[in-house]
């Protein structure tokens, strides 16, 4: 099973990404979390990749494509995956989708998580990350993933706030990218919506953010059936 899974940031698509891995027993291949573990362990990449990251811009995509393609190589990615947070623009969508074609491989699901640019916004700033697993969900403003006093609701481990997820002008920057449907993710996105409508072998599930996490995951589930 290969799924990609579109949302802006902020709009739950990580918890409910955490929900279809466990369904299909993928790996969760999250170019964010990629990034952010270079970064804490010291690699080159790490390096290269944290001023734009604290900035809210890009990766440049000389460094994220390859990156991902050589991840989805890996052993553990041959009976599918669940791509989260690429491809994030146009050229990403494009190049993916050769690099399927070329290893003639099929996507089965896109999935986009849509909300408005301010509920996102809001969430994103309660957001806490867990040292210990990135799909640990915890969010202090949404009752459903609410952490556990100042610990994880998971597992207690220590909670941290991202530092891109308290700049205004960060987040600003990444839902521009986001909702741009020209050439930033939203492209992306209806890149493929097209492919699904030419292709009946793709399913394309939009799936509305707004409701709880509960009603969110029910549905998502109802809809992957
Ligand atoms: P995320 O955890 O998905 O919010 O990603 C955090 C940051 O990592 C983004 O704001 C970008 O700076 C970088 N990043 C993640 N995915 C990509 C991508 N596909 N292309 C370029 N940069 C990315």
């Amino acid at each position: 099973m290969r799924i990609l899974f579109f949302g802006p940031n902020g709009s739950g698509k990580g918890t409910q990404g955490a929900k279809v891995k466990e369904k299909y027993k993928i790996p969760h291949i999250e170019s964010g979390v990629i990034f952010r573990d270079n970064i804490s362990k010291g690699t080159e990449l790490g390096a290269k990749a944290k001023s734009f990251i604290d900035k809210g811009d890009l990766v440049p995509d000389e460094i994220t494509i390859p990156m991902i393609l050589d991840r989805l190589k890996e052993a553990d990615c041959k009976e599918g995956w669940l791509l989260d947070g690429f491809p994030r623009n146009k050229t990403q969508a494009i190049k993916l989708d050769e690099a399927l074609n070329a290893a003639n491989m099929k996507l089965d699901v896109v999935i986009e998580l849509i909300l408005d640019r301010e509920i996102a916004k809001n969430r994103i700033m309660g957001r806490r990350v867990c040292v210990n697993d990135s799909n640990h969900p915890n969010n202090i403003f949404i009752d459903a993933i609410k952490p556990n006093g100042d610990k994880c609701r998971v597992c207690g481990g220590e909670l941290k706030a991202r530092s891109d997820d308290q700049d205004e002008d960060a987040i600003n920057k990444r839902h521009s990218i986001y909702y741009d449907a020209d050439t930033g993710t939203l492209a992306a996105s209806y890149y493929f919506r097209d492919k699904a409508k030419a292709d009946k072998g793709i399913r394309y599930i939009t799936l509305d953010g707004k409701p709880g996490v509960g009603e969110v995951k029910a549905e998502l589930m109802k809809k992957l059936g």
